[in-house]
C-alpha cells in the first residue's frame, strides 16, 4: 500500500483540472501490476470526478450546467457566501477509485480523472492511496 499527496493551486473560482497524468505517474512509480487506486479530495468546496477528457467542451459544459443549476446568488443562509460551492462539491463527490491492470490505470478511452474546484483559487490537496501487488 502506497500513500501519496498531490498539492495543487487551482487557478480560478471554478475549474476542472485533468490530473490523469499525475495519477498515472504515481501508479507507475508504485510498481504494482494489479490493484486499485483511490483518489480522495479532503475539501468541502472541491471534488473529484471521472469524465471525458478528449473534447475540452465537455468540461466547460459540466461547469456551465452546475452554475445554472446552483446559482451563487440564490440567497443561501451560510455566512461564508459559498454555499453554491458546498452543494456542487457534495453532488460531484470526494473520491473515485480506478482499477489497476497490467500496471496501468484501467480508464476508458475517453475517460480522464479531474479535480473539480468550486471556490478557488486555493491551495488544494489530493490524497492518493494505491493498493496492489
Ligand atoms: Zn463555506
Amino acid at each position: 500500500m502506497i500513500f501519496n499527496q498531490i498539492n495543487i493551486k487551482s487557478p480560478s473560482r471554478e475549474v476542472l483540472l485533468d490530473i490523469s497524468k499525475d495519477i498515472d505517474l504515481l501508479v507507475k512509480k508504485s510498481g504494482f501490476k494489479e490493484g486499485v487506486c483511490l483518489i480522495f479530495v479532503p475539501h468541502t468546496t472541491a471534488g473529484i470526478l471521472i469524465n471525458e477528457n478528449a473534447d475540452p467542451a465537455v468540461k466547460k459544459d459540466i461547469l456551465k450546467y452546475l452554475k445554472e443549476l446552483i446559482p451563487e446568488s440564490y440567497g443561501f443562509s451560510h455566512l461564508e457566501g459559498n454555499s453554491d460551492a458546498h452543494i456542487k462539491s457534495s453532488l460531484i463527490g470526494h473520491s473515485v477509485s480506478v482499477l489497476i491492470h497490467e500496471g496501468k490505470l484501467l480508464l476508458g478511452t475517453w475517460q480522464g480523472i479531474m479535480f473539480a474546484e468550486f471556490d478557488g483559487p486555493r491551495n488544494r490537496k489530493i490524497f492518493v492511496q494505491i493498493i496492489g501487488e
